[in-house]
């Protein structure tokens, strides 16, 4: 007899309950994966907003940070570090425009004898009067007065001619002279007093930023040597 190689087509079928089984078993799974990845979709996004926080609060204390390294520490004016960008920024943008951009260089006169005479402490407040005094200065969004070092300041003044920061400069000497802070060492006055020397160029490709603080030092250098509680202007010719 041949033999029956196809098996028994009744043998072969799965009966109803087991496919309801089989089927409801993958049921099961598939509920419980797309459960997994939605959970793990729930857990990416949360991570991708606390990243987004932590991203947030690490440019707001770089903006701080920023903020405060360009300051100085004594009297809450901008630094030297500030005075040197803000520079090199108005040199490069009056350059272009063919403006005039004026330095004036702050000394206060007579200063170590004031701490001689009235102390330490006494001389980090006059700083501070005398910074925020120098301060109000000036109201031109572009104008700026920075701590240069020591008791030496320094504005920036972009598109002024030597007229307009003269007055600038005179206003400044006036103001903090009425301040009468007392200083009975001083040779000029009885109170505190200071000098100032003013360069103005139209910046250009021969000079750089640097020689226009260097002319205003050179005048600083004549108000002080022709008495003090003075405003020099640099002059070439001077040299
Ligand atoms: P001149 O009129 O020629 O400018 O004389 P001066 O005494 O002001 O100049 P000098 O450079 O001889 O002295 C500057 C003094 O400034 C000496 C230093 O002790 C003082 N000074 C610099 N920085 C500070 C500061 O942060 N606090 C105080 N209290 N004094 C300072
Ligand atoms: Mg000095
Ligand atoms: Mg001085």
């Amino acid at each position: 007899m041949a033999k029956n190689w196809f098996p028994d087509k009744a043998s072969s079928l799965k009966s109803r309950e087991e496919l309801l089984g089989e089927n409801a078993l993958l049921y099961k799974e598939v509920l419980a994966s797309r459960k997994a990845a939605s959970i793990t979709a729930d857990l990416v996004v949360e991570q991708f907003v606390r990243m987004e926080k932590i991203n947030r609060s690490l440019g707001e204390a770089n903006t701080v940070l920023q903020k405060i390294s360009t300051l100085d520490g004594l009297t809450g004016i901008p630094n030297r570090r500030f005075h040197d960008g803000i520079l090199e920024q108005e040199w490069r943008r009056c350059r272009r425009s063919r403006q005039p951009l004026s330095v004036i260089m702050v000394d206060i006169d007579y200063f170590k004898l004031f701490n001689d005479c009235y102390g330490h402490p006494a001389g980090d407040r006059c700083l501070q009067r005398v910074a925020e005094t120098l301060q109000m200065v000036i109201h031109r969004a572009a104008d700026t007065v920075a701590r240069y070092g020591g008791e030496e300041f320094v504005y920036v003044l972009p598109e002024s001619d030597r007229h307009s920061a003269y007055s600038v400069a005179e206003n400044a000497r006036i103001e903090i002279a009425q301040l009468q802070i007392p200083h009975e060492q001083s040779a000029v006055a009885s109170y505190i007093t200071i000098s100032i020397g003013i360069a103005t160029i139209i910046p250009n490709k021969l000079l750089d930023h640097s020689s226009l603080v260097q002319h205003a030092d050179k005048a600083l250098y004549m108000a002080k040597k022709n008495g003090r509680n003075r405003i020099e202007v640099y002059a070439p010719e001077r040299k």
